[in-house]
């Protein structure tokens, strides 16, 4: 390239992030380049799960490895029958097939190319960004749009002491005897008999588990949310001792996966001269976790719109970027993330019994109440319905705790 050649967008990214959004922008008649320490062509490690209607509503179920109809979760302490007993979900479950969903995102990135380097500074001159890499070269672009995770050092957003993280341990593996039934997803676990009374005061943690077919399963133990996060030794023993309760060993393990990301970081500063998607933007579901089914529903807009503004020459980085943050971070998003922040923030100071029994209450809810929240798809007044009739409901300790101002 030569060095007075001015992009219209450079990503920073090779993630689902910089791969949804790139696909979307590549449909419009613009000059983009995306940078990224990984090449988009090496394979995504990290396992993505996604209730079904996500994808069907945008036509993309074809994307699903696996998907259950036998969805429960176990809200009981396990000791009894009655604890052992299973809420069942009667709503459909699935595994991206990662390697499906990069492909078919990388073919619609036509004509964008790629950069192996890494950011290491964006700045802006004359209304236009540059962006430095590691190697020492220089990309200049009206628009910097940062796809390269939670982790980003560009994106200035609040500062916030306790940052909340979501922390797993799975394993993919073979094992003495099936820990979840045959063709049967299991979205948390909560049964606590495992553990003592000592451990029982201790961080909660569940199990999300499933059958993969040929006797193998992923059983992951995992934490909603934390500040401290917690480690993946801790949560690994918990695993090891929550299967051995059950009679259960492991046998074979083929795959290992050690998660842990932000759930709760504050919305990046909206007066930025840098853009940001995925992880960088804070479009992690504060409640769930779950991005992937945000980024597909959200990158569409977002690029329709930017097209839209490239169209007037006039405008700067800052002014691009601004006018994109009021488009991914509306108002109606930003009063439901709040919500879900401060549901979250009462979630976190609950106890393993108040947690199984909010969770029960939660699933009472009619399958498009929990299942909209869950995936950030109800209108704002819906959302506040739904959190309002579930506090109604709710046991005495429960509401209790949901009202505590701390
Ligand atoms: C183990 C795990 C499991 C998860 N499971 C789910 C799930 O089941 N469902 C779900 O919806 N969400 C899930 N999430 C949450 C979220 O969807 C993922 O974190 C997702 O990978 C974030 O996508 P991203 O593209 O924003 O960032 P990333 O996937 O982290 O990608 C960042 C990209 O930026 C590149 N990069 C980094 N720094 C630079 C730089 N300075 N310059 C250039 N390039 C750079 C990296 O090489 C990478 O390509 C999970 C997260 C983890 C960690």
């Amino acid at each position: 390239m030569n060095n007075t050649e001015i992009l219209d967008i450079i990503i920073l990214g090779s993630g689902p992030a910089a791969l949804c959004l790139a696909s979307e922008l590549a449909n419009q008649d613009l000059n983009i380049k995306c940078i990224s320490t990984k090449s988009p062509y090496d394979k995504w490690s990290n396992t993505y799960g996604i209730w079904a209607s996500e994808l069907e509503e945008l036509g993309l179920e074809s994307l699903l490895s696996h998907r259950w109809s036998s969805t429960v979760s176990f809200f009981g302490n396990g000791l009894d029958k009655k604890g052992n007993l299973p809420t069942d979900h009667k709503y459909d479950y699935g595994l991206i097939d990662r390697e499906a969903f990069q492909e078919a995102l990388l073919k619609k990135c036509n004509g964008i190319s790629w950069v192996d380097d890494k950011a290491t500074e964006i700045y802006t001159i004359n209304k236009i960004s540059q962006v430095v890499c590691e190697s020492g070269l220089i990309l200049k672009s009206r628009l910097v749009i940062d796809a390269s995770g939670h982790k980003s050092k560009f994106i200035k957003r609040p500062f916030s002491k306790k940052v909340a993280q979501q922390a797993a341990y799975g394993i993919v593996g073979k094992f003495s005897s099936p820990p979840v039934h045959k063709d049967q997803f299991v979205l948390m676990d909560y049964r606590s008999d495992h553990l003592s009374k000592r451990e029982l005061s201790e961080s909660p943690s569940f199990l999300y588990a499933m059958d993969l077919g040929n006797d193998v399963f992923f059983v992951e133990e995992t934490s909603l949310a934390s500040f401290p996060a917690l480690s993946f030794n801790f949560l690994k023993n918990r695993l090891i001792n929550r299967l051995k309760k059950r009679g259960i060993t492991i046998e074979t393990i083929i795959h290992e996966e050690n998660c842990l990301f932000p759930m709760n970081l504050p919305l990046p500063l909206k007066t930025q001269p840098i853009l940001a998607f995925g992880g960088a933007a804070s479009m992690v579901h504060p409640a769930s976790g779950y991005m992937v089914g945000s980024l597909l529903r959200r990158a569409p807009m977002l690029a329709k719109q930017l097209n839209i503004y490239l169209q007037d020459p006039s405008l700067t980085s800052v002014q691009l970027a601004q006018k994109g943050w009021k488009i991914l971070w509306p108002n109606e998003l930003i009063q439901r993330h709040k919500l879900y922040q401060y549901g979250l923030k009462r979630l976190m100071s609950f106890d393993e019994k108040m947690l199984r029994s909010f969770f029960l209450n939660f699933f009472q809810l009619s399958t498009n109440e929990w299942a909209g929240f869950l995936t950030n798809t109800l209108p704002l007044p819906k959302l506040i319905y739904v959190m309002t009739k579930m506090f109604v409901k709710s046991p005495l300790n429960i509401k209790l705790g949901m009202l505590k101002i701390n």
